[in-house]
């Protein structure tokens, strides 16, 4: 989720509203299910477990269910808003997303936005026009999802994390890494598009950059749906981030497991996979924004926004599932590949 946020949000219903960020909880259980079938019966299986006490799936949805945590109490104020949240609705669960937050929320290191810092773990902004992702673009930063999968990684090697992340230990390493892997298949936290105040494409890397151009992943996009028959206005974010039913996966079917095992295998160093991600996101982030039509800047920073037809069929739903897929095959290559 990238919405700029300074709010402290009580209400279980506002937390709501807000919180649907990143693949939403099916989306991000979908793809800790695919990757606990892939891992099933390896050594990787057995240290998730020894290390999680659960399964990647549990563990996929607890970087979101930390954004319950106050950012001005540090307490925990989701109780009850996200079932999926509920597992960790305990005392115990709950200090540990309270003392993640605490430990990862004044500690950013390079000036990005004015969210909290581990809401920027979630994502990078890299500009449709570059064709790879590059540390130093407009829209990276030293706490982006690049460098939170790295951070993650580390831990998980016995190393120490690069500044600016704190992570406590192998536990919360892995539900973070079970997290990210799933928004850095989601292209929307990775591409993006910087608009003028007239609506007009722009390159930030190009010339001088306008803060004013961000569209915040999209986030500053509305899109006119119609859901259930009522006419509603959703974020651009949000409709990539709702899986729409695109992976009803609580129990892969035989298909979906087939097509994750057949996901090449990311080659190289580990550290470098997120690299390679982000740069395959980014293009497909290209696609995700082709076509598209923005209206001028409205007073509260926004483009009323239009979808070229046949977009939800031809163009979101398939890169959602394919994407999910991937995210699912990528996580279990990781794990195998840190645990043989
Ligand atoms: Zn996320």
């Amino acid at each position: 989720m990238k919405q700029l946020r300074k709010t402290t949000l009580a209400a279980a219903g506002l937390l709501a509203a807000a919180q649907a960020g990143a693949w939403n909880a099916a989306g991000h259980r979908a793809v800790g299910t695919i990757a606990d079938r892939l891992i099933a019966g390896t050594p990787a299986a057995i240290e998730v477990r020894k290390i999680l006490g659960s399964n990647l799936r549990t563990a996929a949805v607890w970087a979101d269910c930390a954004k319950g945590v106050s950012t001005t109490t540090f307490q925990y104020q989701g109780a009850g808003a996200f079932p999926e949240c509920a597992i960790y609705e305990n005392p115990a669960s709950q200090k540990q997303m309270e003392a993640f937050v605490r430990r990862n929320h004044a500690n950013c290191t390079s000036p990005h936005n004015t969210e909290s810092c581990h809401k920027q773990y979630h994502y990078t902004d890299v500009a449709i026009q570059r064709s790879e992702y590059r540390a130093g673009y407009v829209g990276t930063s030293e706490q982006d999802l690049v460098a939170a999968i790295n951070a993650a990684l580390a831990v998980l090697q016995d190393r120490a994390p690069a500044p600016p992340f704190h992570i406590a230990g192998k536990r919360e390493a892995l539900r973070l890494l079970a997290h990210y892997v799933g928004d850095i298949h989601q292209p929307l936290h990775v591409a993006a598009v910087y608009v003028d105040r007239q609506g007009k494409v722009v390159d930030p890397d190009e010339g001088s950059f306008d803060p004013r151009s961000e569209t915040h992943g999209g986030n500053d996009l509305l899109l006119q749906v119609v859901q259930g028959g009522v006419p509603k206005t959703i974020k651009m974010h949000g409709d990539w981030d709702n899986v729409h039913g695109a992976v009803p996966w609580d129990q892969p079917p035989a298909a979906v497991l087939k097509q994750a095992r057949a996901v090449a295998k990311t080659t190289g160093d580990l550290s470098t996979w997120s690299t390679a991600w982000a740069t395959e996101s980014l293009r497909l982030g290209a696609k995700a924004y082709a076509g598209l039509q923005y209206a001028p800047e409205s007073p509260a920073h926004q483009h009323a926004t239009t979808l070229p037809a046949g977009y939800a069929d031809e163009v979101r739903t398939p890169a959602q599932r394919e994407q999910v897929v991937k995210a699912g095959a990528r996580l279990a290559q990781l794990v195998r590949a840190l645990w043989p």
